[in-house]
């Protein structure tokens, strides 16, 4: 099958899926008031595949049918470039507001079908080979997936990670007649209304875990026993003018519980293997997916930087204070665009064919990333100051009594009406300050864990070689 349009993908999720928001089971996301933004913008993205097909689709290599670039498994620097493109193009969509538009997972696994070879070991022939059987179907369905890496918080003292088996956290029940059941429960499903199916694969390493707990699949949404608690909406009403990003780029999150579940044998991707569970996540996993998640930041910090330059022009903001934050975003900005740069530059083969780009310019942004969002906030608040709250609604301009006062007292610096400052100020509110606001500064603080944990992890793999040489140069030196 061909890569979908929109349509069908909004069709596809008309099933019997367990998807709670409140105390109501979702039906239909399209139907449902705070949930239809977040699918009509998936849904978009499906489109725009369309729209830019020369940026966006390529041929199945095995089939010919046109799929989306994000399922190539990359054997060559130009095939990192060429995906840059495509990456960009939905990022640019919600202006890396939403960050797990399906291109994630579909560059996650097309780097897992790259590296199957690391899936195949210690006797994981089986689940390798459905790894790469599944990858192919992902791309010629064109599924949008979930996932959860991540066991669920009971009692931290107790560690990140299961000690033996934890019978709240996911595991293995038993086998069955036609693949394997499963039960417990995993965070945080992101997309989980607008997805296909959710896929679970390892995050950390849990070297003293009952092997039950080393599990990897993917099945659909509507699979009996999988239920997602969602959290409360940050969605208003999709009004462009009020709520600009609110009404469209809510992409949600939901805690998953897996309350016996079968998964069928062939969606089976580690099955009670903790050697292979505790080594899979490797360093062409980190080389791979971060061009996406990188690409998608590098745009967020891009559209902050050119709105905060928007909103100090609009009350004529040229003191040095203005100008240095507006400074630091560009800093922002420009350092990830130079680091994905570094690294598609640096892209190289990591075995088995597969082509990706060199991690440590990507690790070294993504230690940064979760620091430099809550400034990014930050900066739009302080140089936003009050002037985030002094915006009428879109009715308000409607009213004839009003609309002269409000196009007197709260227009901007020089040309700037009344209705182009509330314009912008209302994007930089629900940028920076808004319910979804909240929402995305959490997410950028731990969507990949959190900055201390990277640090801790990029500190630990770093290579000292050079470093160690210009030290001991003078360690070493004669006195
Ligand atoms: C909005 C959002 C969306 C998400 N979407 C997904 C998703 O789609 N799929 C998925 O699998 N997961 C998802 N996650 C979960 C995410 O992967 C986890 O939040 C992340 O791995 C961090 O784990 P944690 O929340 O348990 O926090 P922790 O890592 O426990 O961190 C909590 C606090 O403890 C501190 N801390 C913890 N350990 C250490 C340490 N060793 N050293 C120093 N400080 C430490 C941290 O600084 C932090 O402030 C999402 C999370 C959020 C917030």
């Amino acid at each position: 099958m061909p890569a979908r349009t929109g349509a069908q993908f909004l069709s596809g999720l008309r099933d019997n899926r367990e998807v709670w928001l409140g105390g109501q089971r979702v039906v239909d996301p399209m139907e449902h008031a705070t949930l239809r933004g977040g699918a009509q913008a998936i849904a978009d993205i499906y489109d725009l595949h369309y729209q830019y097909p020369a940026d966006c689709l390529m041929p199945d290599p095995e089939t010919g049918e046109p799929i989306a670039i994000s399922h190539m498994i990359p054997r060559s620097k130009e095939d990192i470039l060429r995906r840059h493109t495509a990456l960009r193009r939905v990022a640019e969509f919600s202006v890396g507001l939403m960050g797990r538009t399906p291109d994630y997972m579909n560059v996650t696994y097309a780097g897992f079908a790259g590296r199957s070879d690391e899936w195949a070991v210690n006797g994981n022939d089986e689940g390798a080979a459905n790894l790469v059987a599944f990858q192919k179907e992902l791309a010629r369905n064109d599924l949008s997936l979930t996932h959860t890496l991540i066991h669920a918080t009971t009692d931290k003292s107790k560690g990140n990670v299961p000690t033996g088996l934890d019978e709240t956290q996911l595991h293995l029940v038993e086998k069955t007649q036609h693949g394997i059941l499963v039960r417990g429960a995993r965070v945080l499903a992101t997309l989980a209304p607008f997805a296909d199916e959710i896929a679970v694969y390892p995050g950390q390493p849990m070297p003293d875990a009952s092997w039950r707990h080393a599990l990897s699949f993917s099945i659909r949404m509507d699979t009996p026993g999988l239920k997602f608690i969602c959290r409360d909406s940050v969605s208003l009403t999709d009004d462009r003018f009020d709520h600009p990003l609110s009404g469209r780029f809510d992409e949600q999150d939901a805690f998953v519980i897996f309350d016996n579940v079968e998964v069928p044998r062939n969606r089976v991707f580690i099955n009670g293997n903790l050697p292979v569970y505790n080594t899979v996540m490797s360093a062409s996993w980190r080389a791979n997916f971060t061009q996406q998640t990188t690409i998608r930041a590098w745009t967020k910090l891009e559209f902050a930087w050119g709105l905060a330059c928007r909103m100090a022009e609009a009350i004529g903001a040229t003191d040095p204070g203005t100008l240095q934050m507006l400074g630091e975003l560009w800093t922002f900005a420009e350092l990830a665009r130079s680091a994905i740069h570094s690294a598609e530059e640096g892209s190289h083969c990591y075995g088995n064919g597969a082509w990706f780009l060199d991690a440590r310019p990507l690790d070294a942004l993504r230690a940064s990333l979760p620091y430099w969002f809550p400034r990014v906030s930050e900066i739009i608040r302080l140089i936003g100051s009050h002037n985030l709250l002094a915006t009428p609604a879109a009715e308000a301009f409607d009213d004839p009594a009003l609309r002269p006062l409000i196009d007197r007292y709260l227009r901007g610096a020089g040309d700037t009406t009344a209705f182009d400052r509330a314009r912008i100020f209302r994007l930089g509110w629900d940028f920076a300050g808004s319910a979804l606001a909240s929402r995305n500064e959490q997410y950028e603080r731990f969507y990949l864990t959190s900055g201390a944990r990277t640090r801790q992890s990029v500190q630990l793999r770093a290579d000292r070689t050079t470093a160690d040489r210009l030290v001991d140069r003078f360690l070493t030196e004669s006195l």
